[in-house]
């Protein structure tokens, strides 16, 4: 089969590979629709995972089930599928201990285009069927349904790591599409005064008809100073931080968050250490709680986040600005990600 991979560090193409093969508990999916990701930029030309060779990228697609193991007992050849990014292995002992997304090692719930072929081949293997996959809504778009792989949990995951609760102040630092879940997720969580921080207008536009109350610009001078002065210096309840940097963003978080305040990471950090300023943080003292976390996978998960479109809480495809049709494509969507002109937010390829 035909896959479009990373052939080295800084290198993709087009590959062939032999077909994934089927245990007893998995399922062989082809894709209807896919989408590339920061995080596959962060893998192919940062060095996020470390070297990898001939692995077919992407993690957030959706699917019809081609092929199912003997042990699968709920879906079956021809269902269309929602596939989360995340797929822990549901027995393992860190799953027991209720964080399935490091089952079997830090990160590692993490497989498509990390440990094993991504979805951007003709065919994937997911594994363990019953407890990752979930069907597809009737009616659901199928761009709708990508931004359930991965967008719409890593937002929404950010916003529970922040424990946004009725009335509270919010700022989400960084709008691109992960951001802007975080800030449709802190709406329908209940915040109050919703800031939200970036510069490119599309992305502000987009942030407003999710719920932002105020759009703070990172070009505009600190943006903790900015928001203490929109709070009369008293500052945010809760921080959601999808985008910035690994010593600025978290001291500027933890500037602007209230003494007794959360402070939820889903950004991925690349480079530097996490600064936290000594006296902004209480001089150790302020229960000031900084919690960083890979997003959620699963079927209940899904089930329960696609719930949220079918019900018209949430409308991801705001977010989709670029849409392409036919697999040759993957490349030049890839290729947006990498490059972020100012009229992208998310793009999609319907295969
Ligand atoms: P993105 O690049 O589209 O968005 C990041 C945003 O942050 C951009 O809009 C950028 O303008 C903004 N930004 C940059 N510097 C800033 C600064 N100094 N202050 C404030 N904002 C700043 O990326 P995305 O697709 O939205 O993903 C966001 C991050 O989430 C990425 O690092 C990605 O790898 C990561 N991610 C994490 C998970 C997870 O499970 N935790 C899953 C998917 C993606
Ligand atoms: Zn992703």
């Amino acid at each position: 089969m035909k896959g479009f991979a990373m052939i080295a560090p800084n290198q993709v193409g087009w590959i062939e590979k032999e077909r994934p093969t089927c245990g007893p508990l998995d399922a062989i999916v082809r894709p209807l629709a896919v989408a590339p990701c920061t995080s596959d930029i962060h893998t192919v030309y940062e060095g996020a995972l470390g070297d990898r060779f001939n692995m077919i990228l992407g993690h957030e697609g959706v699917g019809e089930v081609v092929e199912v193991g003997s042990l699968v007992k709920d879906f079956k050849p021809g269902d269309r599928v929602l596939v989360p990014a995340i797929t822990p292995d549901w027995g393992a002992v860190e799953s027991q201990a209720g964080y399935s997304v490091h089952s079997g090692g830090m990160l590692a719930g993490w497989k498509f285009s990390n440990f094993k072929d991504g979805v951007f081949g003709e065919f994937f293997h997911v594994n363990e069927a019953d407890a990752n996959l979930a069907l597809l809504p009737e009616g659901m778009d199928l761009a709708s349904a990508v931004m359930l792989a991965d967008m719409i949990p890593t937002g929404f995951h950010g916003v529970e790591l922040a424990d946004v609760q009725f009335g509270d102040k919010v700022c989400v630092i960084g709008i691109g599409p992960v951001g802007l879940m975080a800030v449709a997720g802190a709406a329908l969580r209940g915040a109050s005064d919703l800031y939200a921080v970036g510069s490119r207008k599309i992305c502000a536009d987009v942030a407003r008809e999710y719920g932002a109350t105020e759009i703070i610009d990172y070009h505009n001078g600190d943006i903790a100073e900015q928001v203490l002065a929109l709070t009369g210096g008293k500052g945010v309840d809760k921080v959601v931080i999808a985008g910035g940097t690994s010593e600025e963003t978290f001291a500027q978080a933890v500037k602007m968050v209230k003494a007794g305040g959360r402070i939820g990471n889903v950004n991925y950090l690349g480079s530097g250490d996490v600064i936290i300023p000594r006296v902004e943080w209480g001089c150790g003292m302020g229960h000031k709680t900084i919690a960083g976390g890979l997003m959620y996978g699963g079927r209940l998960r899904m089930e329960k986040l696609a719930s949220l479109i079918t019900s018209g809480r949430l409308d991801p495809s705001k977010m989709i600005t670029h849409t392409f049709h036919g697999f040759e494509y993957i490349e030049e969507a890839l290729m947006l990600m990498k490059n972020k002109p100012r009229d992208l937010i998310k793009p999609v390829v319907i295969l």
